[in-house]
């Protein structure tokens, strides 16, 4: 499931060349993205980027000042609100507190022609989706906030729309209920065939249940891609930096052909090797390097194409996995992760220890200044 990768797909959503200006502050910069069916895209961007601003210009409560949005083709500008197949759940779930979970999930359905039956049908179907039968009869505050979170989903999909908004769907449970949901929210997104755009504050949680994150700064969208490209390709030191833990070294790059180039970084310390097959200009560059992918040893290892001395600085045990803080000759910290799934047979390090640090030349992601 690629259709972003396929030049013939065509998109669900398109955003063209959108801007969406508030007075004179700039919320969404130029912004062009495809979405496509049955996608489940994560907006993920720190406070103020636009994530919402995307939302709201989708549900119909903003117009873009600039720029077309079009769903099936069809510029969607002139359509209201209330006949958009969009709907958008928020994080405070704005269920009915004096209404049933059945007559929640109801309420939408009945606002339209849709005869009786044909609702309690889909009502009883919505209920079945979200594992919900046996609270129909329930108020809200007589159920669980994560049951509660079900409703508002059951809810939002009882019309069957094409496009459902997420607005931090899950921000009000706690970490393990969350991780739990997340799950199921992926399982009632493919079993319903329904697209999510989800906005998210929680990178974890847009790595796991998204098709795409998309990453935005400013009012743009930087990078767009599945979690695992993200991940390990990221565009820039702004997308490395904010999914996930990252070691950026800053250097001067000389390609030397055979997509190999040779960072000189630091005084006294050896060039280092790293493959792209990415080409850059040669000059200031960067070097993006996850924590996990750095080894940590007593000894240099003998065929490692780059391995640097340092000083255990500082050690965080988190259960499956040890960071360790690095301090090289020039007080630069780096980053390095074990996994402990060896129940520490191998020597383990403490405060002060000279170690080395290794990683391969491809160990990295070479980015431009
Ligand atoms: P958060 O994660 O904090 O919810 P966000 O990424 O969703 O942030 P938006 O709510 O889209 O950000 O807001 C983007 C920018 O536009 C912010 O600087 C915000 O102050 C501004 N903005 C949003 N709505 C309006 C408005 N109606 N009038 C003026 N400025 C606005």
């Amino acid at each position: 499931f690629a259709p972003w990768d396929d030049p013939a797909a065509s998109p669900l959503i398109r955003f063209r060349n959108v801007t969406k200006r508030f007075g004179d502050f700039t919320a969404i910069d130029d912004l062009s993205i495809d979405i496509f069916e049955r996608e489940f895209f994560a907006l993920l961007g720190p406070s103020g980027c636009g994530k919402t601003t995307m939302m709201r210009m989708l549900a119909g409560f903003e117009t873009p000042t600039e720029g077309v949005i079009e769903l099936d083709g069809r510029n969607i500008a002139p359509v209201p609100p209330n006949k958009r197949p969009v709907n958008m759940m928020f994080q405070s779930y704005a269920l009915f507190p004096h209404l049933s979970v059945w007559d929640n999930i109801a309420f939408g359905l009945r606002r339209t022609d849709m005869a009786k039956d044909a609702i309690a049908a889909r009502v009883e179907d919505m209920l079945k989706l979200t594992r919900l039968e046996r609270f129909s009869r329930r108020k809200p505050h007589q159920i669980s906030g994560g049951q509660r979170q079900r409703v508002a989903l059951a809810r939002s999909l009882a019309k069957a729309p094409k496009l459902l908004l997420l607005d931090e769907p899950l921000g009000a449970l706690d970490k393990k209920l969350r991780q739990d949901t997340q799950f199921e929210l992926m399982d009632i997104q493919e079993s319903t065939g329904t697209t999510f755009v989800i906005v998210t504050h929680d990178q974890e949680e847009a790595m796991t249940v998204a098709s795409r994150v998309a990453v935005m700064d400013q009012g743009r969208i930087v990078q767009a891609a599945p979690p695992a490209r993200i991940y390990e390709e990221p565009n820039s030191v702004y997308v490395a930096d904010f999914i996930g833990e990252v070691n950026i070294i800053d250097g001067n790059a000389a390609y030397q052909g055979d997509d190999s180039y040779r960072i000189d970084w630091a005084e006294g310390l050896e060039p280092l090797t790293a493959h792209s097959g990415r080409r850059i200009e040669s000059g200031r560059c960067h070097l993006a390097i996850r924590p996990e992918k750095i080894a940590i040893s007593a000894e240099r290892p003998a065929d490692a194409a780059n391995a640097v001395q340092g000083k255990v600085h500082d050690i965080a045990y988190l259960g499956n996995i040890s960071t360790y803080h690095v301090a090289l000759p020039g007080g630069q910290l780096i980053k390095a992760q074990t996994a402990n799934n060896r129940r520490i047979a191998r020597r383990s390090f403490t405060w002060e220890d000279p170690v080395w640090l290794s990683w391969t030349a491809t160990a990295g992601v070479l980015l431009a200044e």
